[in-house]
């Protein structure tokens, strides 16, 4: 965005909405924790490496947010070097989840040596991104040295790993339209299937309603076919819009599988956030999974191709799922698989 693109509406809030109004909130039950996002020292978006904010400040604004909507504890995932500054700053309220990659022409020893520094740190789970946009990186899920990282992490006794497969159909219809670079979007998910068959004994969690909200039928093939698969419910916008286009459907997967989903955010912690793009986001969230709210949703969403005469954003529609089913998705399902 070049400084003459001056945003008039917040991104997090273009129809107005009152965020203090959550009287539709249903949930009843104890804390939630949030099993999926980025809690940093704000990093570059295009340099990661560069540390833009050498201090946990959007850390602490982002931990405020979600104790006031009733989250207890956040699973992120940070460069190594942050979590001894995260621990000291949040103790308990942070867990760690260590995502192992490595560029394209470093060894396979390099993502070993990362895996063992996160293991020193004391992460409980370990995450492959392999998104399509990965794939001339090198980042497929069962590149080798992805195979030998979690027999690695296996024997230092991780149990979870998490996978980023997949991403919204929207941009394999207009981002990865060159099928020979990326595949199309059904290619993303047998190699998977090859990691759930090769490592039956750990749990494996498929971010963002595992790739394809779209799908609910192919979700439910998975997850009946590989008991060792579960579904985390992170990335508002795809899952406001998707979610919310096929609410029943989705509503009756969840619960006919009530403890295969874990509620998660895909919050980031990027410099010079507002506090309310934090609030904006567990707000929809809990907005989308326990209410029947229904209207436009307050966050700009690009992939959204808006009608000519309806609103620039997509629908909500709240799933309102039963308080059972809610509380096994915004809490007991991690406290069991992360003892
Ligand atoms: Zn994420």
């Amino acid at each position: 965005m070049s400084a003459t693109d001056t945003i008039h509406t917040p991104e997090y809030n273009v129809t107005g909405q009152d965020y203090q109004d959550r009287r539709h909130f249903r949930y009843q039950g104890p804390p939630l924790i949030d099993i999926h996002a980025h809690v940093m020292r704000p990093r570059n978006f295009e340099k990661p490496d560069v540390i833009v904010e050498d201090n946990v400040d959007q850390a602490r604004a982002m931990l405020a947010v979600a104790e006031e909507f009733g989250i207890a504890r956040i699973y992120t995932m940070c460069p190594v070097d942050d979590i001894p500054i995260l621990r000291d700053a949040f103790g308990n309220r942070l867990g760690f989840n260590g995502p192992i990659s490595k560029k394209k022409d470093e060894p396979d020893e390099a993502a070993y040596r990362m895996l063992d520094r996160y293991l020193e740190q004391g992460v409980e789970i370990i995450k492959f991104w392999a998104a399509p946009r990965g794939r001339e990186r090198g980042l497929n899920v069962d590149a080798p040295w992805r195979i030998e990282t979690a027999r690695r992490a296996r024997a230092a006794g991780i149990r979870i790993m998490m996978v980023h497969i997949a991403d919204p159909d929207l941009w394999f219809q207009k981002v990865y339209t060159d099928t020979a670079r990326f595949g199309t979007k059904a290619d993303q998910y047998p190699p998977l299937c090859r990691m759930l068959e090769m490592f039956p004994d750990m749990t494996w969690i498929a971010a963002h309603m595992g790739g394809d909200p779209e799908h609910p039928d192919h979700l439910q093939e998975l997850l009946e076919r590989y008991p060792n698969l579960y579904i985390d419910t992170s990335a508002a916008k795809w899952q406001i819009r998707e979610v919310s286009a096929r609410r029943d459907a989705i509503r009756a997967l969840i619960c006919r599988h009530p403890n295969r989903f874990l509620f998660g955010s895909d919050l980031v912690t990027r410099p010079a956030l507002d506090r309310e793009h934090y609030v904006s986001r567990y707000w929809c969230e809990r907005t989308l999974w326990e209410s029947d709210w229904e209207g436009p949703s307050p966050i700009q969403d690009p992939d959204f191709p808006p009608p000519s005469d309806g609103p620039s954003t997509p629908i909500l529609r709240g799933l309102a799922l039963p308080q059972d089913v809610l509380e096994q998705v915004y809490r007991t399902n991690a406290l069991r698989l992360l003892k």
